[in-house]
C-alpha cells in the first residue's frame, strides 16, 4: 500500500496509515520488543503502535489514541526531524541525540523533541491489551528483591505518578542491581543518569485527560490494574 506521498515521506506514517493501525487491517509491527531503530539507525521514524488504536479501550479510548499518538507523538517526530535536518545530528541515532544534546541549553528543543520520541514509544510498548495481573517469575523475583512485593512496587508507580508536579514521566527503572521507582519531568529520560528503564506512565495531561479530565490516579490505576506489560518490563531488564 505504498502512495506517492509514502515514497516522499518515508519515514511518516500518514493519516489513513493510522486509521488502518487503529481498525486493526493493516500491520506493521511486532511486538517483540522495543524497535531496533530507536537503538540504532535513523531517528526520524514513527515507529507505528504496537496494537490497533481501539485496542486500550476501555483503559484508554481510541479518540485519546488518535491524539496522542496521531498527533502529539508525531508532532515530536516532525519537530525532530526538522531541527537536525542539514546538522551534524542528522543520522545519529536516537539515544545518541538525546545523550549528545542532554543538558545542553542551546540544544534543548532537539533534546525535547527526541527524548519525547523516545519516552513514547517506550510508553507504547509498556501497555498492552489485557496487560496488568501477575508480572513474568524472572522479574517478579527481582520487584520482590527490590520492593518486598509486586503490590508495593505498584504502589510506588502510583504514588510516583501522582506526586509528578506537571508533565512527566512515571517509571520502572534498574539501578545496578535493583529496581526501583523514579520520575522525570517533561521530556527527561532515566537513561541520561545510568538507569536502565524497564517501563513508563505518561503522566502528561494529554494521556488521559479526554478519558480521566483531571483525574490522573484513576488513569494510573486503570493502566496498571489492565494495561501495565510487564513481559515488555521483564525484556528490559539488564543483568
Ligand atoms: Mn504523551
Amino acid at each position: 500500500m505504498k502512495t506517492t506521498h509514502e515514497n516522499e515521506h518515508p519515514n511518516r506514517l500518514s493519516r489513513r496509515d493510522f486509521l488502518a493501525v487503529s481498525t486493526g487491517a493493516a500491520l506493521l509491527l511486532s511486538t517483540d520488543g522495543f524497535p531496533e531503530q530507536l537503538e540504532t539507525g535513523r531517528a526520524y521514524l514513527l515507529p507505528p503502535l504496537p496494537y490497533p488504536g481501539e485496542a486500550l479501550e476501555p483503559v484508554i479510548s481510541q479518540r485519546t489514541l488518535e491524539f496522542h499518538f496521531g498527533r502529539h507523538h508525531r508532532g515530536y517526530v516532525d519537530n525532530l526531524n526538522r531541527l537536525v535536518a542539514g546538522t551534524k545530528l542528522e543520522g545519529l541515532s536516537l539515544k545518541e541525540i538525546i545523550l549528545e544534546t542532554a543538558e545542553k541549553a542551546d540544544k534543548a528543543s532537539v533534546f525535547n523533541n527526541a527524548a519525547q520520541v523516545w519516552n513514547h514509544t517506550f510508553y507504547w510498548h509498556s501497555l498492552r491489551p489485557g496487560g496488568g495481573g501477575e508480572p513474568p517469575e524472572a522479574l517478579k523475583e527481582r520487584i520482590e528483591a527490590s520492593f518486598g512485593t509486586v503490590d508495593a512496587c505498584r504502589k510506588e508507580l502510583a504514588a510516583a505518578a501522582a506526586a509528578q508536579f506537571g508533565s512527566g514521566w512515571a517509571w520502572l527503572v534498574q539501578d545496578g542491581g535493583k529496581l526501583r521507582v523514579t520520575r522525570t519531568g517533561n521530556a527527561d529520560v532515566p537513561f541520561t543518569a545510568g538507569l536502565i528503564p524497564l517501563l513508563t506512565i505518561d503522566v502528561w495531561e494529554h494521556a488521559y485527560y479526554l478519558d480521566y479530565q483531571n483525574r490522573r490516579g484513576d488513569y494510573v490505576e486503570a493502566v496498571l490494574d489492565k494495561l501495565i506489560n510487564w513481559d515488555f518490563a521483564a525484556e528490559n531488564l539488564g543483568g
